[in-house]
This record gives C-alpha cells, sequence and structure tokens, in this order.
C-alpha cells in the first residue's frame, strides 16, 4: 500500500511471537490507536482491521468538500497529544507548499489523508497487519479473543479494540429522507431542500449545496433552533481540577460555567475562554455526575453545550450569515415527524412547529439528516455490535447513548462484569466519557490505551464491576 489510502489485498495475518492487539475499526480513532500501539516499545502487534472504506477516514474525513472544514484548529489537530506541532509540520511539508497558520482550520479531507499518510509510514513495518473486511463476531476465549471476519476467517488475538465509531442509520431504512453524509444531487436548482437538524452538519450541507450552485430555499429546522457558535481566538482559563464541582447537580454547573464566563469577560476575553477552559476536564465532570443530572443534561443542557463546544470556522460563518441575509437559508425552531413519498419525485416533510399543535406539510426536492450522531445504539447496531449485545458480552448503558464501559474502556457484559481483553475505544466509549468524539480528546485516550495494552501482565479472567 503506497498511501495508506487505497484499500489493498489483505496485508498478511500472522507474524512474530509478541502480545498482540486487533484493532477493528479504521477510521480515525483506530488509526490513532494503532499508531499509538505501534510508538510503544516492544514486539506488541496490532492488526488493524476495516470494513468498508480507506484507513483514517472514517465518518468525519470520508469527505472530498474541500468547503468541509475541521471545526478545530490546526494546533489542536497532531495526532500525538506530545508533539503537538505533528499535523502542522506534515502539512508545511506538503509538496504544494501552501502556507497554513496553526491558528487556522484546513479541510477534514486534508486530515483524512494526514491520517492515511501516518499509516503509510508503517507499510514496511512487520509490526502491523491490515485486513479489508468487516469483523462479524468477537468471542472471549481463555488467552483473550477470537475475531471473526466477514470471510469466515477468524485470529486469536491477546486483545481487541473496537473503534467502530457512531452508530449510523441504515440507508435504505432511512428512505426518503437521505443522510448527511451521502453524496446526493439537487434536480431542480430552483426547489426547497430541507435540513432536519442545525448543527454542524446542517453547516456542512449548507455549504456544499450552495457551492453546487443551488439558487432555491434551503430550511433548516431543529427543536431550538440553536446554530453552531463560530470561533473566535482564545485564551482558555486554568480551571484546577481542585475547582470541578463534582457531582453537583446539572443547574449548579450551568451556573458555574456562567460564573466562569463572566470571569472570563470580566477580563477582557469571551465565554469561549471559558468553554476551553473547562473542556479538558469534562469527562471527570461526566464520570462524576448521578445518573439523574446525565439524564437531566441530555434533555436540557446537550444542545446548549454542543453549540457552545463544537463551534465553526470563521470562514463557514461568513457564508452562512450571508444565505441567511439573501434570504436564501431559514432556521426554524421545529420537530420533525414524518417524511413521506410523492408520486411526483419530491418528498412531504410533515414538521410540527414549536409550540404549536398542528402540523404543517412541506414540499421539497429532499430532506436530509443531519441530526448529526446521537442515534439509539441498539436500533442502529452494526451486526458485530448486534452480536455482542446479544451474547451477553455488551451492555447498553442506562440513557442509551453507546455500550456501557469501565474507566478503562473495557466493556461491561450484561451481567456487570467486566471484559478483560475487548476495550472500545472513541465515540464507541461516548457513554462513559460523553466527550470522547473530538481528536485531542481521543488522541490521549489512545495513547494511555496503548500505554497500558503493552505493559500489561499476562491476562486476567474477568473481574467483577464494582
Ligand atoms: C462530520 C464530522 C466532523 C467532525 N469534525 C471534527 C473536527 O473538525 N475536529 C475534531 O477533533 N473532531 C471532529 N469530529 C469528531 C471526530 O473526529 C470523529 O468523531 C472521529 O472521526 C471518530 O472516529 P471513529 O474512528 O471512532 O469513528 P468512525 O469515523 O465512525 O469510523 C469507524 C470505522 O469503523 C469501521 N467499522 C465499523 N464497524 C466495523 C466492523 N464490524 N468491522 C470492521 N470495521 C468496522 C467503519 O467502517 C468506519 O470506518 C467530527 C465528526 C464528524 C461526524
Amino acid at each position: 500500500m503506497k498511501d495508506g489510502l487505497d484499500p489493498p489485498a489483505d496485508s498478511g495475518r500472522e507474524t512474530g511471537t509478541g502480545r498482540h492487539v486487533a484493532v477493528i475499526g479504521g477510521g480515525a480513532s483506530g488509526v490513532l490507536m494503532g499508531l499509538h500501539l505501534l510508538r510503544q516499545p516492544g514486539d506488541l502487534r496490532v492488526t488493524l482491521i476495516e470494513g468498508q472504506g480507506p484507513m483514517g477516514l472514517g465518518i468525519a474525513y470520508a469527505t472530498t468538500d474541500p468547503e468541509h472544514l475541521l471545526n478545530t484548529r490546526v494546533h489542536n489537530m497532531s495526532a500525538f497529544h506530545d508533539d503537538p506541532h505533528h499535523f502542522h509540520r506534515w502539512l508545511e511539508q506538503r509538496a504544494d507548499g501552501a502556507k497554513v497558520s496553526d491558528q487556522g482550520f484546513v479541510s477534514r479531507a486534508t486530515y483524512g489523508a494526514y491520517l492515511g499518510a501516518l499509516l503509510a509510514e508503517n507499510d514496511d513495518n512487520p509490526r502491523l497487519h491490515r485486513l479489508f473486511q468487516a469483523v462479524v463476531g468477537l468471542q472471549e476465549t481463555d488467552t483473550g479473543v477470537n475475531v471473526q471476519l466477514a470471510d469466515g476467517q477468524s485470529l486469536d488475538v491477546d486483545r481487541a479494540v473496537l473503534a467502530t465509531g457512531h452508530a449510523t442509520p441504515d440507508k435504505a431504512r432511512q428512505w426518503p429522507i437521505v443522510g448527511a453524509w451521502q453524496p446526493h444531487v439537487a434536480s431542480d436548482p430552483q426547489g426547497l431542500i430541507i435540513l432536519i437538524g442545525s448543527g454542524l452538519s446542517m453547516v456542512d450541507q449548507v455549504l456544499s449545496i450552495l457551492k453546487s450552485g443551488h439558487e432555491g430555499p434551503i430550511l433548516s429546522f431543529s427543536r431550538r433552533g440553536l446554530l453552531p457558535r463560530n470561533h473566535t481566538n482564545t485564551a482558555p482559563l486554568k480551571v484546577q481540577a481542585a475547582e470541578l464541582p463534582l457531582g453537583a447537580s446539572v443547574a449548579s454547573l450551568l451556573r458555574w460555567a456562567r460564573s466562569l464566563a463572566r470571569l472570563a469577560e470580566a477580563s477582557g476575553g469571551t465565554w469561549r475562554d471559558a468553554v476551553d477552559g473547562i473542556r479538558p476536564h469534562v469527562r471527570t465532570i461526566w464520570r462524576a455526575l448521578p445518573q439523574v443530572e446525565r439524564a437531566r443534561f441530555l434533555r436540557h443542557a446537550a444542545t446548549w453545550w454542543d453549540v457552545h463546544r463544537h463551534r465553526i470556522p470563521p470562514q463557514s460563518q461568513i457564508v452562512l450569515d450571508q444565505a441567511v441575509l439573501d434570504g436564501q437559508l431559514t432556521i426554524r425552531k421545529a420537530t420533525f415527524q414524518e417524511a413521506r413519498t410523492r408520486p411526483d419525485g419530491l418528498v412531504d416533510a410533515v414538521i410540527r412547529p414549536f409550540r404549536r399543535s398542528q402540523t404543517e406539510v412541506l414540499t421539497a426536492l429532499r430532506i436530509v439528516d443531519c441530526r448529526g450522531i446521537r442515534r439509539d445504539p441498539e436500533t442502529h447496531a452494526s451486526p458485530l455490535v448486534a452480536g455482542l449485545l446479544s451474547a451477553g458480552t455488551a451492555r447498553i448503558d442506562p440513557l442509551r447513548i453507546g455500550l456501557e464501559v469501565d474507566d478503562h474502556g473495557r466493556l461491561i457484559r450484561a451481567d456487570s462484569t467486566i471484559t478483560p481483553a475487548i476495550y472500545a475505544i472513541g465515540p464507541a466509549s461516548r457513554a462513559a466519557f460523553w466527550e470522547i468524539t473530538a481528536i485531542p480528546d481521543i488522541r490521549e485516550q489512545v495513547a494511555r490505551l496503548a500505554a497500558t495494552l503493552a505493559t500489561q501482565p499476562a491476562f486476567h479472567r474477568a473481574t467483577t464491576l464494582k
């Protein structure tokens, strides 16, 4: 494999004698996990397994639209938290020689190419094996895990790491709604396009639709009609661990966050300094939050947090604002009820406007689902995850965010014991850590896990969940 992006024939299965880790999923989390494992001293072997696309892309970085920018500045996107300028150096060394500020925002496709290139640097590394097929089952064994592949073969490894990402809706079941990550072309440049949701995926869609020359109206709606805020320069507040209101109610947490925002503003900054100061502590705060408060957060505060935390680059904001000013883009508060196909090929969207009991029917060229990544993990489970759930090797957390894992990321079985050899990382571990979807969080998680896996003593039988 030359550039790490094109799937080659399966690249070898078994060599060497060292501890062997299978990483399932070759999106950003899986590739980062693989790279961090390969940085560990010793002869630990890694088999990285991807079932669909080229490695390093996954949902976020598979886009080829150059308008789809990272919502994180270059200096925060290094693959290695102990080498924060790594991504910037890689950008500067590229053949096109274009100057990029480490405070800037590059395209998500560029980031996918970066991860692919880092993987390609290991083309001749005998410790790395890449497989391009789906994992359909994981079976715990006395010595580790048996990984079952779609072609009927299997491999025995010491540890398996699930990097299977977000639960995505089945395209066929979604019809006539189109997924935000599915390519689609509007048949009539004057027709209405409806976007369900008003978050980051909606922003991507609007940018692509406008770039395609579409002149017709675009309607985005969501329950609260909140839009992601934009980036400006920030100087994150230094929030000490001792100051965290651990275990407090969501109402107290919001009061605390607002008081930090006022503090930042009083010293000439903005609320962003408070949000960015809190961000490194979100996992700790989430872990300490009682279940009932977590549920309250999801109901009342998660959207509010998301629009402040996941911000858009200024250049995207300018395009969005102009589209609103021109009257082409409208944002409404409404909930989506259903979509119906029509004989003329158009689609009807049934929506219920905010605080109204009557529904409204809007006829559109297309309805795009931009509701982001929060899906019911069981309804949208892949065959692998469905199998783990039905075997009792995994269970869904009480709030139905995702697979339940312990502090170390090990799966928790249906009977509350811990699987000693199967871990989950990135969004696949979201139920336990909440904020584990962005690269700065994932790279720290995988660095810690890589060190653990490389130094772990011999295999242990299951331990009981305390
Ligand atoms: C649209 C979007 C934009 C984002 N922008 C940013 C950003 O600017 N900055 C930032 O820091 N973060 C960003 N993020 C967040 C973050 O980077 C992603 O959440 C991250 O890419 C998660 O990667 P993942 O590998 O865990 O999951 P995914 O991207 O979902 O990849 C999972 C991979 O696993 C494979 N897989 C699944 N099941 C199996 C199986 N059974 N066998 C084999 N393979 C399997 C899939 O084919 C897929 O390739 C963005 C996220 C999204 C969705």
